[in-house]
């Protein structure tokens, strides 16, 4: 079975343009979205380019902050200041990696954590792993398990191996199994074995890092894959698992392009309302 992210993605949105026509109607004003950006990276520019397209597609207003990429980290955590003060901005939005004069560490210290939509700040990490579920997660272990409910995948008692061990992805990912009743094992680069890991697992997450690393060997005829990789093999844009070896042998599996992404972006503008939610206004 293929796991498309679309139709998953699809069901968020309606979640999102039902909660603005909500607010609407209440007379509150929009929800509204800050784009803090160093700089003029290409891919974050591109990554710019779709989040604000999606934001005018679902009625969620959008501003973009751009400071210079030699910004000192007083002057960055001052434009991240005004942000978090200003009452008609909802959700912030920082893009990483930050140039490396910026103290990182202080930038995701700073951030309001109720306006933190993509997980930077300890507060909401340590909301993660204390259970905790008033903070705001990171998107992609949230897109993760979104996929898995969407398909009516039931999580208790199951199985999984994460592939990954980053605070990104595989940490907070094990702790959001964990609170569906999960038995999560975390593998890295030093696992001993990796293959009976996670052939013996019931749901794989994969995410090294290195275009079709995993192939057959790697899982059962009953493993769910979930691919959240995201590599340039010969021009193309593939996953972490050998789509072309593995798609027919395992149970089911997410494509990529198409899969985890597609709901992590989703989840990023959901989360908006969340924050709107959690401000109160
Ligand atoms: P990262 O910090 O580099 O983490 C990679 C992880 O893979 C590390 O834990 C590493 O182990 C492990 N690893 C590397 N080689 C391995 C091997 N041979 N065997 C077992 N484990 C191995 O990367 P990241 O930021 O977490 O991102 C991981 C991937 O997810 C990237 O492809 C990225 O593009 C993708 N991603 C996708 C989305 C999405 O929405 N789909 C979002 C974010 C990231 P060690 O800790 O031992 O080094």
């Amino acid at each position: 079975m293929l796991l498309k992210g679309k139709p998953v993605a699809d069901r968020i949105k309606e979640e999102i343009i039902k909660a603005v026509a909500e607010r609407k109607e209440a007379g509150g004003c929009p929800p509204k979205l800050a784009i803090l950006r160093a700089g003029e990276r290409a891919d974050d520019l591109a990554y710019e380019a779709r989040v604000l397209k999606n934001c005018a597609e679902l009625g969620i207003l959008a501003e973009v902050r751009a400071v210079d990429q030699n910004i000192s980290t007083a002057d960055f955590l001052r434009v991240l200041d005004s942000l978090n003060e200003a009452p008609d901005v909802h959700g912030i939005l920082i893009f990483r990696p930050l140039p490396e004069q910026i103290d990182a560490e202080a930038v995701s210290r700073a951030i309001r954590p109720e306006k933190d939509i993509d997980c930077m700040s300890p507060v909401n990490a340590e909301k993660i792993f204390t259970g905790d579920r008033s903070g705001i997660p990171p998107c992609t272990p949230e897109a993760v398990i979104e996929i898995l409910k969407h398909y009516q995948y039931e999580l208790e008692g199951k199985n999984v191996a994460v592939v990954n061990r980053s605070m990104v992805l595989g940490r907070p990912l094990a702790m959001l199994f964990l609170a569906e009743n999960s038995t999560v094992t975390i593998c890295h680069s030093k696992t001993k074995d990796l293959e009976k890991v996670t052939s013996g697992a019931d749901i794989v997450v994969t995410g090294v890092g290195k275009a079709k690393f995993f192939g057959k060997n790697y899982f059962s005829a009953h493993s769910v894959v979930i691919d959240v990789g995201i590599n340039m093999a010969e021009g193309n844009l593939c996953g972490d698992v050998d789509f072309e070896e593995v798609s027919e042998s395992v149970s089911a599996i997410t494509p990529v392009p198409g899969g985890v992404g597609t709901v992590t972006s989703m989840i990023l503008l959901r989360h908006v309302i969340k924050a709107m939610e959690l401000l109160g206004r």
